[in-house]
């Protein structure tokens, strides 16, 4: 029993890419570092994906809000930079690194922003394919009260526009990439992380290695040699990370795509290692490789 309990929550780490889920994290140690992206923008990191905070004449934009528990250290980190009020909170997609701290800033005065299927999927609870852990059902508080389909949606405050597209089936059925050209700043939430590892597909929530290609594609033409890219997890990065990363996705697709329409199973690719020279680079762990090669097969599953 307790081999099984250690294996699920190794595997929602995974998952959450960098959450740490698995060594019970101590939030009260979490320090909220903040960076200055110039133009009254800035990128928080604590535990959980990235935060992108984006100050108007009159209120702030925040992209991703982390764990519940850390609201209080992320609020206090805001207000170092503006005492002005949290008018919108963005979700880049439901998993709970991103959107733990959804009902603490929605009780806050803040509006929850998202593509619809991040709120059909908070309410209803999900399923991780890959290691079956369960999230349960979200409060109402927790769920976006403001959500868009596809396409995009521009959301403002005090002069300040965050431009929301939604990605299609990428790391979740969710995603939204949020771009503020005033400060040509790009948050990609998980479709990108900068972590110099494989990144993870929520293939039992609508993820699809194809999406993720489809969203890097759009990252690389929105961008400049100046964009400042706010990644899901890792280090602020820039357009050439994107290129690279975009390069080790395509080979991913086309090297297990070919082994999926020869009609090889799942466990028939993951013996042929097609992957074991990018491994080297981008796979942190054996088993992160395994997943990686997982993720991509399924992602052919889907259709
Ligand atoms: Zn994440
Ligand atoms: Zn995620």
């Amino acid at each position: 029993m307790k081999r099984i309990t250690i294996a699920a929550l190794a595997g929602a780490a995974m998952l959450y890419a960098g959450a740490a889920f698995a060594q019970q994290p101590d939030f009260s140690k979490v320090e909220i570092k903040a960076t200055d992206l110039g133009h009254n923008t800035y990128m928080l990191e604590g535990q959980g994906g990235n935060i992108t905070v984006a100050v108007g004449s009159d209120g702030i934009i925040m992209v991703d809000g982390q764990f519940a528990p850390l609201h209080d250290k992320i609020k206090a980190a805001i207000a170092k930079i503006s005492p002005l009020p949290i008018k919108y909170l963005i979700n880049t997609h439901y998993h709970g690194d991103h959107t733990g701290g959804n009902a603490a800033f929605h009780k806050d005065g803040a509006t929850i922003v998202a593509q619809d299927n991040i709120r059909v999927r908070l309410a209803a609870g999900t399923t991780n394919a890959l290691t079956g852990n369960k999230n349960p059902p979200q409060p109402a508080d927790a769920l976006p009260t403001d959500t868009y389909w596809g396409g995009s949606k521009t959301v403002e405050a005090g002069g300040r526009k965050a431009l929301l597209t939604h990605i299609y089936n990428a790391h979740t059925d969710g995603d939204s990439y949020v771009f503020f050209d005033d400060a040509n700043v790009l948050c990609t939430g998980d479709i990108f992380g900068n972590t110099g590892r494989y990144n993870t597909i929520d293939f039992g929530n609508g993820g699809d290695i194809r999406g993720l290609i489809r969203a890097l594609d759009a990252y690389i033409k929105v961008s400049n040699d100046q964009t400042k890219v706010v990644p899901g997890h890792g280090a602020l990065a820039t357009k050439a990370n994107l290129v690279a990363f975009r390069e080790m996705l395509v080979t991913s697709r086309d090297r297990i795509q070919k082994l999926f329409n020869e009609g090889k199973s799942e466990q028939e690719v993951l013996a042929a290692k097609p992957m074991a020279d990018l491994d080297a680079k981008w796979a942190a762990t054996p088993e992160q490789a395994t997943n990686w090669t997982r993720m991509v097969y399924n992602s052919f599953r889907r259709s």
